[in-house]
């Protein structure tokens, strides 16, 4: 059977990068094994919905160059994928775990569980809803069956619980961490519905993922302490359980303790895929592809925390991850995150990209700096600077004195090499290089080679102040590279500039 995996988000806000790896892990799953890969939007819980964060996962999946086959956006066979489109094919699965003894009707007010809350405290314990204290709650196993239809006929707050069995120990089959085992004594009894008619998110997700086929449930290391009461749900319904695969956390870059949104922006790196600006707040968060990562970057980085081919290979498109992903190969140990390594990921796959490919994510950072140009000229410059790139957003300042002439000129600089005489020096230099028409690159670099020998100048003087004059500092490609690319009565016009300017303050 081909297997049938799900991204399941909640709309919560944007989506951390823990949720792109998962994300990213069923797809390679998937991929690998001839599956289908559909997209869930776990929406039941309407106080933590926020709006526009649907429609920020599916845009941050399109930039990343992830599809999904189902979902929402896309449709299918298995639809709605939303749950909140889902809402009233919950209640009879509540009901018939309540017919079948598995769970039970609870009417116990908000101030009934404070108080046992606090009575529990007073003896320095946590009240837990469970198998000790569940039948002295106001619920269908302490009511009798009369005043229960009553309640229930009459429009009480309720909310349906799952009733574990007594002193029984639940396996969890884990495909990473092997067999986890718990006693239900332990654990509460969740709630599973409530009397508003939605779901939480348990009993939505089992029955969802029942009902949508998934084969297997690849998710974040978080979900484990939820995956008992999962697999007790399948048992519950007689439904077979699909394999469950709980993913190592991401870390914080010293690994103390897991990526948090906030540590983002605290630590100099993004932890969302997209920038996002929040609705209520209007705090802005930033986000991969406006900190100038290429998404095929972010992919082959997040593919590696957690995960490795088994080898010291690093780089890998989306192709080769999915040749290689084995869920064995995923570690159980949590991923630290590092900074060094995106950034030397990213400008690995800046460099694999040709100026024609670079070229469309160049022009709306030149347009943020009021710069338009010619395509041709654009992609002569990215040649020129590509080396120098670790984020998109670096080539304003590696590239700007392509575009604008400097007017300015660093003064260590000019102190170091502009010695006396230089702009009469400089004279005779561009006219040797204007002499060859059209621009011949070695042969201008000859000419102003000989005439440095010839009248015995200084070389790094003479050749850096023409390149002060063409940059506003010492920096940039090679000189003579540079100038073909610039174009000559560009230089021209800026080494007039740099004279007058220079010279013009010393005299
Ligand atoms: N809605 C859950 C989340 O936000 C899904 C967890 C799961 O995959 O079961 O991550």
């Amino acid at each position: 059977m081909n297997p049938r995996v799900r991204f399941a988000p909640s709309p919560t806000g944007p989506l951390h990068i823990g949720g792109v790896r998962t994300a990213l892990y069923n797809y390679l799953f998937a991929k690998k094994n001839n599956g289908t890969l559909l997209l869930r939007i776990e929406d039941t819980d309407q106080t933590r919905f926020v709006p526009g964060a649907e429609q920020y996962i599916i845009e941050a999946f399109q930039w990343l160059g992830i599809p999904f086959d189902e979902g929402v956006g896309i449709g299918g066979d298995y639809g709605p994928y939303r749950q909140s489109e889902r809402k009233a094919l919950y209640k009879p699965y509540a009901e018939q775990l309540v017919a079948d003894g598995w769970a039970y009707y609870a009417f116990d007010t908000p101030e009934m569980l404070d108080a046992k809350r606090k009575e529990a405290e007073s003896q320095k314990k946590t009240f837990q809803y469970d198998v000790h204290t569940r039948m002295q709650m106001c619920n269908s196993l302490t009511l009798s069956e009369e005043e229960v239809q009553t309640r229930l006929q009459r429009g009480d707050a309720f909310v349906v619980r799952f009733k574990y069995p007594e002193n029984t120990d639940i396996h969890v089959h884990d495909l990473i961490r092997g067999e986890v085992v718990i006693n239900s004594n332990l654990l509460d009894d969740k709630v599973l519905y409530k009397s508003d008619g939605m779901p939480t998110y348990h009993l939505a997700n089992i029955v969802d993922d029942h009902l949508m086929k998934i084969t297997h449930v690849i998710r974040g290391e978080e979900w484990l302490p939820s995956a008992p009461l999962h697999v007790m749900l399948y048992k519950a319904f007689g439904w077979e359980a699909p394999q469950f695969a709980h993913l190592p956390l991401l870390l914080k870059p010293d690994g103390n303790g897991k990526l948090s949104k906030r540590d983002g922006d605290r630590l100099g790196f993004p932890v969302f895929p997209l920038q996002w600006i929040d609705p209520k707040s209007g705090e802005t968060s930033s986000g991969y592809r406006e900190s100038g990562y290429l998404p095929e970057a972010v992919i082959n980085m997040l593919a590696l925390l957690g995960w490795n081919p088994g080898n010291d290979q690093e780089m890998m498109s989306l192709e080769t991850l999915t040749e290689l992903f084995s869920i064995e190969k995923i570690s159980k140990a949590g991923a630290k995150f590092s900074l060094d390594k995106a950034k030397w990921f990213n400008h690995e796959y800046i460099q694999l990209k040709s100026a024609e490919e670079l070229a469309p994510y160049m022009i709306p950072v030149l347009k943020k700096n009021g710069v338009e140009c010619d395509i041709h000229y654009l992609q002569n410059v990215i040649d020129l600077v590509k080396d120098r790139l670790n984020f998109i957003n670096d080539f304003w300042d590696q590239a700007c004195y392509f575009f604008v002439a400097p007017t300015e000129y660093d003064p260590q600089a000019v102190k170091k090499r502009w010695k006396e005489g230089m702009g009469d020096i400089l004279q005779e230099v561009m006219k040797l290089i204007e002499s060859f028409v059209p621009y011949d690159q070695q042969k201008a670099h000859d000419a102003v080679m000989q005439y440095i020998a010839d009248h015995e100048l200084n070389m790094g003087q003479v050749l850096n102040s023409l390149r002060l004059a063409i940059v506003g500092a010492a920096r940039g490609p090679e000189l003579f590279t540079m100038i073909g690319v610039v174009g000559v009565q560009e230089v021209r016009n800026r080494l007039d500039k740099a004279i007058q300017t220079i010279e013009g303050v010393r005299s």
